[in-house]
């Protein structure tokens, strides 16, 4: 297996592989692997991610629906700061 080194589109930081539960429209469909942004916290899906999640939400009945935060791609996992 070779190694990937993916970076960051937008700030070309090295991505980190983690595993994260996903969950879409309430329903949990388990851990996958997606690459997080160490810089912006955005999310990225590796392809085979994307392929797994839809399958496993097709399986649940919720594709389609949106993606809660935590894995969501593309979107910053938490806020720069919280609201105090
Ligand atoms: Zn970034």
């Amino acid at each position: 297996m070779r190694k990937r080194t993916t970076t960051c589109p937008r700030d070309h930081s090295v991505l980190r592989s983690e595993l994260r539960p996903v969950v879409v429209a309430g329903v949990d469909l388990g851990r996958f692997e997606v690459w997080v942004c160490p810089e912006c916290q955005r999310v990225f899906d590796p392809p085979e991610t994307s392929l797994a999640v839809d399958a496993a939400a097709k399986a649940k009945g919720v594709f389609g629906s949106e993606r809660d935060a935590l894995a969501r791609p593309s979107v910053p996992a938490k806020p720069d700061r919280a609201h105090a």
